[in-house]
């Protein structure tokens, strides 16, 4: 199948490489022109496990391509996905459209007769329909089907994701659309669950799966500061709750808040949606609230350990949002390491993956190390913000060795060191 991507993010290009790599001709569209040259020469823009391997067979098959052309792109695609970011609204939260209309205006000229737009990227209910208005107009004559194909993957997980999808969510009514999706993921390793709903509901279906999960992460967070008060375990308590199985063992690691590109923005464009609506989303408003609240307390926790200290020195592990991948949009860590280059102190911060994307953010503010243990060496107190499985799996002693007092804030594996 002739299939054209429009976006090379975290979502775009494992989608890419792993379409291509099940057999069909993939075109990937990008308006960032630099960042075509360099997938186009092999060169990974993004760190998830296996990508880059992907991505050079890819490109070795002559089945994979990349342009920043978008009438070369999807002249002769069947299917066209778009996976451009729907970022909030600084003021209202609300999803920022731009991109996805951007892109959609981009196209309309260059549609053939009988082609399927599908929206992968994350979008307000009912986007799909005014996708399909545009589309009509700007193009009266192609025969176009939008249907609504939302993304589930986990980022640090994408390629694994992507092979072994939980559900594949299409919403259409149209049985062509239903067919060529089908026929889209056919050649994957186990036939995917599919589940048809209306392009409304699916589109619904991704907000109120990222919110549940949010609500859910905030829930762990509040129990383990509860657990903590009590003088109870939270990791045991956690455990304990996870075998029941209407409650499930996953989400329940409490840390510094959930971060990332989609959790905090997506609440926020479910919380504005309700509004607009007049339904009031409690639950979801308290767990952004909460959420904002708990990297606050974070570095006010970290900044209580060195209050006496004259120059203290802080050493941090963790930058990404969570681990596996160098992502540090919305990241708890990034904003609680802000937060304590505020107060002037030195921070030393550390990432196995995320320095270059979070000097992005970060500057000059802080000083980075070569490696965790460097990190560490002469800090008043190490936070562990990121649950890389290395930080777990430290030569303790060693850090014990480098450090200037024993203080180690482990808002993660929330483990005695
Ligand atoms: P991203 O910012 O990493 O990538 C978007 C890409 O689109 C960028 O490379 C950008 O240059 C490109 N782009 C923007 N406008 C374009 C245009 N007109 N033509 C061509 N390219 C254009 O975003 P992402 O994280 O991949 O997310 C994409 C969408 O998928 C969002 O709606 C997001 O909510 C959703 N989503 C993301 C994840 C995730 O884990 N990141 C998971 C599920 C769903």
């Amino acid at each position: 199948m002739k299939v054209a991507i429009i976006g090379t993010g975290y979502v775009g290009l494992p989608t890419g490489v792993g379409l291509e790599s099940l057999g069909h001709d993939v075109t990937c569209i990008d308006c960032d022109r630099e960042k075509v040259e360099k997938l186009r020469a092999g060169v990974v823009t993004l760190f998830e496990e296996g990508l880059e391997d992907l991505l050079k067979s890819g490109l070795q098959s002559g089945r994979l391509t990349f342009t920043d052309s978008m009438e070369q792109g999807v002249r002769e695609a069947q299917l066209i996905l778009l996976a451009v970011g729907t970022p909030p609204d600084r003021q209202t939260g609300q999803a920022d459209l731009r991109h996805l209309f951007g892109a959609v205006k981009q196209l309309a000229p260059f549609l053939s007769s009988d082609v399927v737009v599908a929206v992968k990227s994350t979008v307000p209910v009912g986007t799909g329909d005014e996708v399909e208005t545009l589309l009509r107009r700007l193009n009266p004559t192609a025969h176009v089907e939008v249907i609504s194909l939302p993304e589930f993957l986990r980022e640090g997980y994408a390629v694994h994701d992507f092979f072994h999808p939980a559900r594949i969510v299409v919403g259409t009514q149209s049985g062509r659309a239903r067919e060529l999706i089908r026929e889209l993921y056919a050649p994957l390793p186990n036939v995917p669950r599919f589940l048809f709903v209306s392009r409304r509901s699916s589109e619904a279906i991704k907000y109120a799966s990222n919110a549940f999960l949010a609500v859910k992460i905030h829930y762990i967070n509040e129990m383990a500061d509860f657990c903590e008060a009590a003088g109870a375990n939270i990791h045991e308590v956690a455990q304990g709750m996870g075998l029941d199985s209407r409650i499930g063992p996953v989400f329940l690691r409490p840390g510094p808040g959930y971060g990332g590109s989609c959790f905090p923005k997506d609440t926020k464009a479910i919380d504005h949606m309700a509004h607009k609506l007049g339904v009031e989303l409690s639950l979801i408003r308290a767990a952004i609230k909460g959420n904002k609240k708990r990297r606050e307390n974070m570095a006010q926790r970290i900044m209580k350990e060195v209050e006496d200290i004259p120059s203290p020195k802080i050493a941090i592990w963790g930058l990404a949002f969570k681990e596996g991948t160098d992502d540090c949009r919305e990241s708890p860590a990034v904003e609680i390491v802000q937060r304590l280059a505020n107060h002037h102190v030195d921070v030393c911060v550390y990432d196995p993956q995320a320095m270059t994307t979070a000097r992005r953010i970060l500057g000059d503010s802080v000083r980075y190390a070569p490696d965790m243990y460097s990190a560490a060496q002469g800090a008043d107190v190490l936070a562990i913000l990121t649950e890389w499985p290395q930080f777990d799996a430290a030569d303790w002693k060693r850090v014990a060795g480098g450090l200037r007092s024993r203080h180690i804030l482990d808002f993660r594996f929330f483990k005695k060191r």
